[in-house]
């Protein structure tokens, strides 16, 4: 019995949708041109918390609306020209329409009937973009479900490669991967869950513009197999998250070369400059990879979670899970593409790819290029503004849309006055940027994700800051 036919009605749908619409493009018009309002509206998280067990205890009501009003009203709004945080996109509206086409097919995408256009789009872009980093037709790749199991994902790819530990373990064996010291946390943890331990990750330290040294990565290698480690990968970052500044890839790429190391880019916030003509010499060198991840939901627009993981070579993105699951596809040892949790830890998987799909689609790799070359050029300009003002010590020149800075007065530990900024912008709510520890002190980071942002909110966040540090005792 119960109410199932009212659950599924087309026409409540049509009803609350177009409601829903208006009110989502009622918020967009006012975030985006009222100077006024705020990026966030910060709540202690115990208050958040209340707030949602009494909203839970409410009648319920089968219009949505109220509830996605709140929802809205307690969110960060990425689409403020004042948000400059953590690197998710600040999504066009359009892909929120395909967002909403993909939720509601819901294919599942793990064997070919369950996601038949899901698994070609993915083919389709995987290609592009495969072409566009350098890599031949005998590349392939897929869509992950984030850059954190699209590096682990090529991590046992690399491992696959180099041994049978997916099936046998690591028994004795040292694997160990080498890393940049600023590499994500990610990386650390995929060391872990492949039962490697912490030590196993081999940091390589950074020069003073935070680029890992080569010298430093021939020291730390040859010390590894003299201590008869086995070296699975090389990761390199394209770009860091904390600082925004990309390895040398083409020096990396080389070195794995000559000593026969695979070479994984971990290009989740900046492999999307690839796109853009200006910024895309960041990247020489990322055709000698052997695996790539970009994050199309940071740098490429599209609503989370989605990410392209590449393999030069397709056999390799086969070894990775090889195993046999009867129920899903007859096979093991076949290369279906179109059954992608064949290559994915995921089974069922969300169609997300038709966001990026539907972006290219609507306006062309264009779009990728201006969304690049606009925030990368945003954070020129801050860092031109920052460098004319002289209480503010810059970490280093930026290469891509993330900015470290921080404030200094006179007789004030530095630590503790920039804590104390990001904590009050926070509060505020005005701005939303983010704070990171380099060589043991604490910058403010901007990552500069808003391709609405100009120099008037740049200029607004340095008064800002320099009023808040004012009032610092
Ligand atoms: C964000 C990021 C990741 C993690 O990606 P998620 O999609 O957040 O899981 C990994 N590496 C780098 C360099 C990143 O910036």
């Amino acid at each position: 019995m119960g109410n199932m036919d009212q659950v599924y009605s087309p026409d409540d749908f049509r009803k609350h949708a177009h409601k829903v619409v208006d009110m989502v493009a009622d918020y967009l018009a006012k975030v985006i041109d009222d100077p006024q309002e705020k990026t966030l509206s910060w709540k202690e998280p115990l208050a958040q918390y209340e707030y949602w067990k009494d909203y839970f205890q409410q009648p319920i009501n089968p219009d949505p609306l109220p509830l996605f009003k709140e929802v809205i009203a307690r969110s960060i709004n990425i689409h403020n020209k004042k948000y400059m945080g953590h690197q998710v996109a600040v999504v066009p509206p359009v892909t929120s329409l395909s967002a909403l086409l993909l939720s509601i097919l819901n294919n599942g995408m793990g064997v070919y009937e369950m996601g038949m256009t899901g698994n070609s789009l993915e083919k389709v872009v995987i290609e592009k973009i495969s072409e566009k980093i350098g890599f031949d037709n005998h590349s392939s790749g897929f869509v992950v479900s984030g850059g954190t199991i699209g590096n682990l994902t090529a991590i046992l790819a690399a491992r696959a490669a180099k041994s049978n530990a997916w099936s046998e373990g690591n028994q004795d064996r040292k694997f160990s991967i080498l890393v940049s010291a600023e590499a994500h946390y990610s990386i650390d943890r995929a060391a872990r869950i492949l039962g490697l331990g912490s030590e196993a990750v081999l940091k390589v330290p950074v020069d003073e513009n935070y680029q890992i040294k080569i010298d430093e990565l021939e020291r730390v290698y040859t010390q590894a197999t003299t201590d008869n480690k086995i070296i699975i990968c090389l990761v390199g970052c394209a770009c860091s998250t904390a600082t925004g500044i990309y390895d040398d890839l083409e020096s990396l790429g080389k070195f794995c070369q000559k000593n026969n190391i695979w070479f994984h880019v971990d290009g989740a916030h900046g492999g999307a400059a690839i796109y853009s003509s200006k910024y895309n010499h960041l990247l020489k060198g990322i055709q000698l990879a052997n695996s790539v991840i970009i994050d199309f939901h940071k740098m490429m627009m599209t609503p989370s979670l989605s990410t392209a993981l590449l393999f030069k070579n397709e056999s390799d993105s086969y070894k990775t899970f090889s195993q046999k699951a009867s129920y899903l596809w007859d096979n093991e040892e076949n290369h279906d593409w179109y059954n992608s949790a064949m290559r994915t830890m995921e089974c069922t998987k969300s169609m997300s790819i038709l966001n990026v799909y539907t972006l290219f689609k609507c306006y062309g790799e264009q779009v990728f290029s201006d969304n690049i070359d606009m925030l990368f050029g945003l954070a020129e300009t801050l860092h031109i503004l920052l460098e004319q003002n002289n209480n503010f010590e810059i970490a280093v020149t930026p290469q891509s849309n993330i900015v470290c800075f921080r404030y200094q007065l006179p007789g004030k530990d530095s630590n503790n006055l920039n804590a104390f900024i990001y904590k009050e912008i926070t509060k505020q709510g005005v701005f939303y940027i983010t704070q990171t520890s380099l060589n043991s002190n604490i910058y403010l980071r901007v990552s500069l994700m808003n391709p609405l942002t100009g120099e008037k909110e740049l200029k607004f966040l340095i008064d800002t800051i320099s009023k808040i540090a004012s009032t610092f005792k």
